[in-house]
């Protein structure tokens, strides 16, 4: 008798764990991951795989632990650069006194070198694919498809004319232009970006709102940051960020909204009627003091909450396993419920939720038919020890260190603190180049 034909793939994952978040978030003790072209064919017991599938390469990976790679669902990945130039400051104290002035001086080589530190960042702490704003983000999308990384672009407009663009026109053509350099990429899409609600006047938001329509991308704009934020909309517009938004019939899930830290009980409502999408960042909004975010609110009434770091001077870190476990203890604090936030809402934030914030919730997940966007942990760190719930200990226990594989579309980009696609010493000697640049222009 001859034996059964077996599947063909490209490779062969083994692993202790395998915590797929697929449709029954199930997680497999002793599970593998068969892939081609860069997409998951199929994930089950390792004794079933084996059995069923010639792999090319294989991947043993004992003591550690598979799962999605992380989305970050709201980034300015550039400013990774401007890490600790200002702390300890409230929101318009900081952006408009400390940040921007910086910010107008960084030339398109300068943001590229940041783009490529936080792709280095992300990938070394698990994370495979964000959601950008801000300017020049052709270069940030050249950082992106150098690094393997995954990502979408969101050049950044303000309502007042700018060195960049001396009118909201300038911006689209912009964001058109930057659409078609990464036409041919698969792992590069576009958004369109207003800044936020204060800095972006309604007629403006409403025209890139149709760009964007015209053009098939998500909006996103950060909004209802902070109770200052709602004090300046209500002065202006005489109504609360949520509300002007909805007035404005730009409330839609085309929309990704970054913060929502001070919306009430009917907004939230509104924003779940809408199918708009939320980003959660809560360190960002801790060292700001912006705010606690409702979130066990929004998700009781179905609003999708993805989860971001924002940039990396107001968090400090782009390491989303800091950012799941403040998600989960602020939650409780928020909701005055240790049961709120639980870990797998969570873990779903950070993976699933986010994929959609993204608007690519083929994201996420570890499931037939997705990209290959997998990271590997090792269970030997003592803080992992011992190992009753795997969701739990990747929430509350994981500091992002413990990533020792990541992969983008089948792909590995990095494993065991080196880099495949770039050296990382070369990229921290730039680094520490452009930060004497950054402090002769300070002074
Ligand atoms: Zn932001």
């Amino acid at each position: 008798m001859s034996k059964p034909m077996k599947n063909k793939c490209d490779l062969l994952l083994h692993a202790d764990v395998v915590v797929t978040q697929d449709g029954k978030r199930r997680v497999l003790r002793h599970g593998s991951v068969a892939v081609a072209d860069g997409v998951v064919v199929a994930v089950g017991a390792s004794s079933e795989l084996r059995q069923a599938w010639e792999a090319r390469d294989k991947m043993d990976l004992p003591g550690k632990l598979l799962m999605p790679g992380l989305v970050n669902g709201h980034c300015h990945a550039p400013m990774v650069l401007l890490r600790g130039i200002a702390d300890d400051l409230p929101l318009m104290e900081w952006l408009e006194d400390n940040i921007w002035p910086i910010e107008h001086q960084l030339t398109e080589e300068i943001i590229e070198l940041g783009a490529r530190l936080a792709c280095a960042e992300m990938l070394a702490t698990g994370t495979t694919a964000f959601l950008d704003g801000y300017i020049h983000e052709e270069v940030v999308g050249r950082a992106v498809q150098q690094s393997g990384m995954r990502a979408v672009l969101g050049e950044g407009f303000f309502g007042f004319p700018s060195p960049m663009f001396p009118t909201p026109q300038h911006c689209w053509d912009s964001i058109r232009d930057i659409d078609g350099q990464f036409a041919g990429e698969p792992r590069v899409r576009s958004a369109v970006t207003p800044h936020a609600v204060f800095t972006v006047p309604p007629e403006h938001l409403t025209a890139s709102y149709e760009l964007a329509e015209e053009l098939g991308m998500p909006w996103q704009v950060h909004l209802a940051e902070s109770p200052v934020e709602t004090a300046v909309c209500m002065e202006k517009y005489g109504k609360r960020p949520v509300e002007l938004l909805d007035s404005l019939g730009l409330l839609s899930s085309r929309v990704t909204l970054h913060h929502c830290v001070d919306v009430n009980d009917g907004e939230i409502a509104l924003l779940a009627e809408k199918q708009a999408r939320v980003v959660h960042n809560p360190a960002s909004n801790f060292k700001l003091n912006s705010g606690m975010c409702p979130v066990q609110k929004m998700l009781d009434a179905g609003v999708v909450v993805g989860l971001g770091t924002d940039g990396a001077a107001s968090n400090n870190q782009l390491n989303m396993f800091r950012d799941m476990g403040l998600a989960a203890l602020m939650g409780k604090v928020r909701a005055d419920d240790a049961s709120a936030v639980s870990a797998s809402s969570v873990l779903d934030m950070a993976t699933r939720n986010s994929a959609q914030c993204l608007h690519w919730p083929e994201l996420g997940r570890i499931e037939a038919g997705c990209p290959a966007d997998i990271i590997a942990l090792d269970l030997d760190a003592p803080n992992l020890q011992p190992l009753f719930n795997p969701v739990s200990q990747l929430v509350y226990a994981t500091s992002g260190h413990e990533v020792c594989m990541t992969m983008v579309a089948g792909k590995v980009v990095y494993r065991d603190g080196k880099y495949t696609e770039f050296d990382r010493n070369e990229l921290f000697e730039e680094v520490r180049r452009v930060q004497s640049w950054i402090e002769e222009r300070r002074s």
